[in-house]
């Protein structure tokens, strides 16, 4: 069987995604990133012609596009849009390593008879993401993992390469060392010195010529020249637990205090788990000290939850239960024991119960419409994490 690997990267997401929630930033050059001493996380397209890129420090970013709309950027609403088109992916094979929150690698070897050739399925796929999402993807489809990557970066944005087998060699002996994924600066600058500026002049020396100058890596980056990479395709591993912990800005003894973090806290575990469809037992807390001392404990339900309350009521008793005097300098809450799918009631399940659930769901699909700024729990108005 031919094998054959698809990488798929969004566009410029997080601008894209502000783009598209808010019309009036289309054509417009958007920059995520607006703190002092922050970096950017990403930027539209306008913004990259006046030289912004992501990983640039967000005052340099200033002083190259003043006129760029800086936004501090809404990881969840992301977090979200990802977990939507990571789905689909997973319609198209089973086989698909997230790489980060808007690129991952599927492996589609064999898929030609249930999705059709490479090409039809990279349209396909991005017809699919833009009418839900109305975003656009690139898409590269190759040999393998190495190849895919330089691929989905060729034709950007919204661009979808095929390289065949038979094309991997002309192809990369015209690719500039900057398009290679996985050289650093230090290596580039180290092999320009050396006269090489693509893969086709790596291989005018032997194997044997890049072990002695750069060691393993060295037949790593004759490998690449060659275009081969078996690295497999693999799937993200299934989650056995899932939890959230926050630094103070101060330590504390105010436990009115801990146990808003601690909501906040259930909050993000317990929507993260609602969206994956799984509910958990066993709920932990873990507190360190100002004297970095860590205790952790932890105490499992009758029935699995991904209630909001129910983890948060829980981490409260466990909480109360350390009967701690000491300042503390970090909060954590977890939840593990999954099980997946409906669950059964018993007969304990109390109309608390029920009503904590309906609110959790009432709360996540406003949020979904509306971004998550807009409710946060009056509980947790003031904390600001
Ligand atoms: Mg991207």
């Amino acid at each position: 069987m031919v094998r054959r690997v698809m990488h798929m990267d969004m566009d410029a997401f997080y601008a894209s995604v502000e783009q598209v929630d808010n019309p009036h930033l289309k054509g417009k050059p958007v920059i995520i990133g607006a703190s002092k001493r922050g970096m950017v996380s990403a930027a539209s397209y306008e913004a990259r012609k006046y030289g912004v890129h992501s990983a640039m420090p967000v005052f340099q970013a200033r002083k190259l596009c003043p006129n760029g709309i800086f936004l501090p950027g809404r990881k969840e609403r992301y977090r979200e849009i990802s977990r939507k088109i990571m789905a689909m992916l997973q319609n198209v094979s089973p086989l698909v390593e997230q790489v980060s929150i808007d690129e991952a690698f599927v492996d589609i070897s064999g898929t030609g008879a249930l999705h059709g050739p490479p090409g039809e399925l990279g349209q396909k796929l991005k017809a699919r993401i833009f009418k839900s999402t109305s975003l656009t993807c690139s898409i590269g489809i190759a040999p393998n993992k190495f190849l895919a990557k330089i691929a989905s970066d060729m034709k950007k944005p919204d661009g979808l390469t095929i390289i065949e087998e038979e094309e991997v060699h002309s192809m990369l002996g015209q690719l500039p060392l900057s398009k290679i994924p996985g050289i650093g600066t230090k290596t580039t600058t180290f092999l320009e010195r050396l006269g090489v500026k693509s893969p086709a002049d790596i291989l005018r020396h032997p194997p044997a010529f890049w072990t002695q100058k750069l060691g393993k890596a060295g037949s790593h980056l004759y490998r690449m020249a060659q275009g081969i990479d078996h690295s497999p395709v693999t799937p993200s591993p299934v989650i056995k637990s899932c939890s959230a912990e926050d630094t103070f800005p101060e330590d504390t003894q105010d436990m009115g205090l801990v146990k808003k973090w601690l909501f906040h806290q259930a909050e993000t575990v317990a929507r993260e788990l609602r969206h994956k469809g799984l509910k958990g037992r066993t709920i932990s807390l873990k507190v360190k000290f100002r004297d970095f001392k860590i205790v952790t404990r932890s105490l499992t339900l009758p029935d699995p939850t991904n209630c909001t309350q129910t983890i948060y009521e829980g981490a409260c008793r466990l909480l109360e239960r350390l009967h701690t005097s000491g300042k503390i300098r970090l909060v954590g809450v977890g939840l593990a024991n999954f099980q997946k799918g409906p669950q059964q009631m018993n007969l304990y399940s109390n109309l608390h119960t029920l009503r904590s659930e309906r609110l959790d769901s009432a709360m996540d699909k406003i949020r979904e419409k509306y971004g998550d700024e807009l409710i946060k729990k009056g509980l947790i108005m003031d904390l600001n994490p």
